[in-house]
């Protein structure tokens, strides 16, 4: 448990839309946020009086701490602004627990009446990577919070924003660290565990007020901010999209399932390397985060395994790792793709020795699949499109790779169909099968990979076939649940991520 707060922003063109939003934000917020600057003018003219009635009755809506904040639209805000408006809006005597104001000079005109003052600054061009400049301006402001929101493209770059919080503790002021973007989602996240005065969250998925706000329900039910502390366990899922990840909803349930001091973040990393150098590796980290594992997702699956101390057999073999685990700073490698491929399939199947398995694509995803498959006897043949990819991938794990230009080909030989490759997944591919019902004819089993949809349009072909069929959400879990276990050396549990993971999907469907 900690002393942050989470603050619920609301924005919308009319008081009477505002006030029903603050209403809702009441469930989620130690504090909402109203922004002023999303009224429209002619409701909220601050050239006039009419106004004062309107902030008001907005203000008299909720006994949660308000935040006031009136954003002119350089600093982000909804609105033009003139200086003499916002002088007007502040010097009214309307009073709030807190208002946010962006500018110094300002702070020392206005007669500020409110609790307590937020001094901000934003940053939206991820240009900016010396924030001490700015710091030392905010900090000379008569404010009694300090606000620095900036939006990153790079993990790492949120690291400038984090280091700030630990000036602000010691020169006695309450700080608030924000990196706005996908990649710097775990300030928002751990920014309580580590003192922040407050983190935003959003009134529901696309009622956002800024880029990478996560949604307040998502940052109390899934990641448990107010609970967390310096002693939390973070874990986290690193790719360079790692937005629409299940493993965050899997792993957060299952840490709260088994009564474990934990966190499971999404960590959007495109240069693995800084991210390892300033982040990870314990003689060269910045800052401390206690991360105690991963999971590896695309791109990273291979080039990870330079910064491992150890590297398990399968993970060896495949050439690939999904997991890390660590303990006193100590890297271990893993790959469960491998485990929650063949779990399912044997399942289904029982032995798979002798099995004739077709599988398609020669990526990430086969590679496990392959090797899982030989290892359980089955004889395999991988059918790519390109003859480079293919001859590496049949010399290394030692199975038949067929060339085929469309993924055309004949399949009533063999008993299993596995897909690798994306097509079927939501966007570009949604639609495609790369075979139809009559070509599945005499296939014993479908194994699409393919996680997004669960209703894949080979599932369906397989179906429409008579042919048994195995999501790709079957392996997504079996591989969640392996990594669990090896995180935390016990039994996961394995009814609630299955639940988690259902939930997560149809809500996102
Ligand atoms: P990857 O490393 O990029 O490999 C994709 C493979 O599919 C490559 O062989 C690629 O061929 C081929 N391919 C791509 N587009 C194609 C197209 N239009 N037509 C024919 N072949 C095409 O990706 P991956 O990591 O192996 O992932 C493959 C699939 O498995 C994805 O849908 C992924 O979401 C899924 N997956 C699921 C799980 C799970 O837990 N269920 C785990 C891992 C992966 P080229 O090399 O010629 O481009």
């Amino acid at each position: 448990m900690n002393n942050g707060k989470l603050c619920v922003p609301v924005c919308a063109a009319t008081a009477d839309e505002l006030i029903a939003n603050i209403k809702r934000a009441e469930k989620f917020a130690d504090v909402i946020e109203v922004r002023f600057d999303c009224l429209d003018p002619n409701e909220f003219d601050l050239r006039g009086h009419e106004w004062i009635p309107v902030w008001t009755k907005i203000a008299n809506a909720t006994r949660t701490d308000m935040i006031s904040t009136l954003r002119p639209l350089e600093q982000g805000g909804y609105r033009s602004l003139s200086n003499d408006e916002r002088l007007t809006f502040w010097n009214s005597g309307c009073q709030t627990d807190l208002c946010d104001i962006e500018d110094t000079d300002l702070i020392e005109q206005a007669a500020w009446t409110c609790g307590k003052r937020i001094v901000s600054h934003h940053d939206f061009s991820a240009t900016a990577h010396d924030l001490n400049p700015h710091y030392l301006r905010l900090n000379t402001a008569q404010a009694e919070i300090i606000k620095v929101a900036v939006h990153v493209n790079e993990v790492t770059d949120a690291i400038e924003v984090w280091k700030l919080g630990e000036r602000a503790k010691v020169g006695n002021k309450e700080f608030i660290p924000i990196a706005m973007g996908e990649a710097g989602k775990w300030t928002r996240i751990l920014g309580l565990a580590h003192g922040a005065y407050l983190t935003y969250g959003s009134l529901e998925r696309g009622k956002e007020t800024a880029d990478g706000q996560i949604a307040a329900k998502d940052l109390i039910d899934v990641y448990r901010v107010k609970e967390l502390d310096k002693q939390t366990k973070v874990y986290g899922v690193i790719g360079d999209s790692v937005s629409s990840s299940f493993s965050p909803y899997i792993h957060n349930a299952a840490f709260v399932a088994a009564g474990i001091n934990a966190v499971f973040i999404p960590l959007q990393v495109k240069n693995i390397d800084a991210f390892f150098r300033r982040m990870v590796l314990p003689a060269t980290r910045e800052v401390e985060l206690n991360f105690a594992g991963f999971a590896v997702t695309m791109p990273h699956k291979q080039s990870v395994m330079k910064y491992l101390d150890e590297i398990d057999s399968v993970g060896e073999k495949i050439g690939a790792v999904n997991t890390i685990a660590i303990d006193d700073d100590k890297l271990s490698g893993y790959n469960t793709d491998a485990h929650g491929f063949i779990t399912p399939l044997k399942t289904r199947l029982g032995e798979l020795n002798g099995m004739r398995a077709a599988v398609l694509g020669a990526g990430g995803a086969a590679r496990a699949c392959v090797t899982s498959l030989k290892q359980e006897g089955a004889d395999v043949t991988v059918f790519a499109r390109d003859e480079r990819k293919a001859s590496s991938f049949a010399s290394k794990f030692g199975c038949r790779v067929n060339l085929v230009s469309n993924l055309k080909f004949e399949i009533s030989n063999f008993d299993v169909l596995v897909n690798a490759t994306p097509l079927g997944m939501k966007g570009e591919f949604e639609t495609i099968s790369p075979l139809t019902a009559d070509d599945l004819k005499g296939v014993k089993l479908v194994f699409d990979l393919v996680t997004r949809p669960n209703d894949t349009p080979l599932i369906r072909e397989a179906k429409q076939a008579g042919v048994a069929t195995v999501p790709g959400f079957e392996m997504l879990i079996e591989q969640a649940i392996k990594q669990f276990e090896i995180w935390t050396g016990r039994d996961a549990p394995k009814d609630v991520m299955r639940a988690a993971a259902l939930s997560r999907m149809e809500n996102t469907k």
